[in-house]
């Protein structure tokens, strides 16, 4: 199944009052330029809220500074209480100090090599590195080359594909992502993916999910069902 046209305006029109604000826009567009910035800001996005991963982003920036270099010779303990409000810190902060300290080792400090590199090397190489995971990983090459070929799956979009039938209960990380860049012809908007998003997250959210005024819910096995 394709979205159509129609369905996508509707999506953008929908959730547009979601949209970032200026300052974070313009933020993440300059951490995006910076994939080591950009792997650390996934990192401490794990299992917590934008606002939360912005807070602790800004906090290891300020406190500590984020490159790799400056992150493997920290102290774990400054990265820890820079990141304290992005939840789970102390796992995130031995993730953080690995990942520099393995960027170090084998690329001596740079990421620049993944520009030149195709998705497939890419992942299997960043996936080689303790603490980074799939989404992270996708993040980095969707940066790069766009969701269509690194459709990135969290909660909400794990949560709504399965809503919308496209996928089984039981469907992992790489099944979902599929199914989900199967729904667009990449042709439309560019920032179509980054609504349906938005839609997953505010609409069709985790408790009572607001089927009803839906733009997909003639779409949906679980807005039908309702
Ligand atoms: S109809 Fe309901 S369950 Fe389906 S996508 Fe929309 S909000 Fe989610």
């Amino acid at each position: 199944m394709k979205l159509p046209n129609k369905i996508l305006k509707e999506i953008k029109k929908k959730c547009q009052k979601y949209w970032w604000n200026e300052k974070e826009e313009k933020k993440y567009n300059e951490i995006e330029k910076d994939l080591f910035k950009l792997l650390i800001f996934t990192i401490l996005s794990q299992n917590t809220s934008s606002t939360n991963t912005w807070k602790a982003f800004n906090n290891l920036e300020e406190k500590v500074g984020v490159s790799p270099y400056i992150l493997a010779n920290a102290d774990i303990e400054d990265i820890e209480n820079a990141i304290k409000s992005g939840g789970l810190y102390k796992i995130k902060a031995k993730r953080i100090k690995n990942v520099a300290k393995e960027i170090i080792a084998r690329w001596n400090g740079s990421l620049e090599w993944i520009r030149k590199s195709k998705e497939d090397e890419i992942r299997e190489q960043l996936l080689s590195i303790k603490g980074i995971g799939r989404k992270t990983a996708d993040v980095i090459i969707s940066s790069i080359y766009g969701y269509k070929n690194a459709f990135v799956v969290d909660t909400h979009m794990f949560r709504i594909a399965k809503r919308l039938g496209i996928v089984e209960e039981k469907a992992g990380y790489e099944e979902v992502s599929k199914a989900l860049a199967n729904l667009f012809d990449w042709e439309n908007d560019s920032n179509a993916v980054s609504y349906f998003w938005l839609l997953a997250k505010y609409i069709c959210r985790a408790k009572n999910p607001r089927c009803k005024e839906c733009p997909l819910k003639n779409y949906c096995k679980f807005g039908r069902d309702k």
